[in-house]
């Protein structure tokens, strides 16, 4: 199979979560679990009732946080976001092949998240990519209009001037990386590895038509695709 040609891309955009590490790292089950006992809390509601809320929240809303704004319980999204990610970062460990292969990418990198500012910096810390990226955009940033929200992307777009036919995005999540197919962004499924995951992220067998490459391993894409340099 000849090499994924990614020569015209100068701007790369990586989803933070369940991608920038594998999905099997206990990140997101913990945040999972914070929201849970958030909802709890604000809305005074068994644990079993407060999870059903999480997941119908992030079903209709996109988001939990987005839910709970919409609906008036929560004081502001800041608080919510600040509770959920404190978290124990210690089950992340330093990537420096990653590292390697992000810095190696010609052009302009950004990571965009649906999580806080704070979280996506605590990450990159911990997984030894700090220096990787031009900038990042976060949920905050985006005006609380997460992906896969249209919206949002286009803040994201008209922030760093960015150009879809130049542009790839790499996430977990399939319904996010629909929107950055309707831009004219090449897509890029980082799926979860085999075993409990996330319910947004990808499974290993998923390769949904809007997305140009789903991979299991992003390293291994990185390692092999042919970028602008690479090229010549
Ligand atoms: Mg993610």
């Amino acid at each position: 199979m000849s090499p994924p040609d990614l020569s015209h891309i100068s701007t790369w955009v990586f989803d933070l979560d369940n991608t920038l590490y594998p999905s099997d790292v206990e990140v997101m089950s913990q945040v999972d679990r914070k929201m849970t006992d958030f909802v709890a809390r604000e809305l005074n509601l068994p644990h079993e009732e407060a999870r059903k809320v999480q997941k119908d929240y992030w079903r209709d809303y996109g988001t939990t946080l987005n839910g709970l704004m919409a609906n008036g319980q929560v004081r502001s999204g800041r608080d919510f976001l600040d509770f959920v990610h404190d978290i124990d970062h210690s089950v992340i460990t330093p990537d420096p092949q990653l590292a390697a292969h992000i810095r190696a990418l010609p052009g302009r990198r950004y990571v965009y998240t649906n999580g806080s500012m704070k979280h996506a910096e605590n990450i990159c810390h911990h997984l030894g990519l700090t220096d990787c990226f031009d900038d990042m955009f976060d949920v905050e940033a985006s005006g609380f209009q997460p992906k896969p929200q249209r919206s949002g992307f286009d803040l994201f777009a008209s922030r760093f001037d960015v150009k879809a036919p130049e542009s790839a995005f790499f996430e977990d999540s399939i319904r996010n990386l629909k929107t950055a197919h309707e831009l004219g962004w090449t897509t890029i499924l980082v799926r979860a590895r085999p075993g409990p995951r996330d319910e947004e992220s990808a499974g290993p067998e998923d390769h949904p038509e809007h997305v140009h490459y789903a991979v299991d391993c992003l390293k291994t894409f990185l390692s092999t695709a042919k970028t602008r340099d690479k090229a010549a």
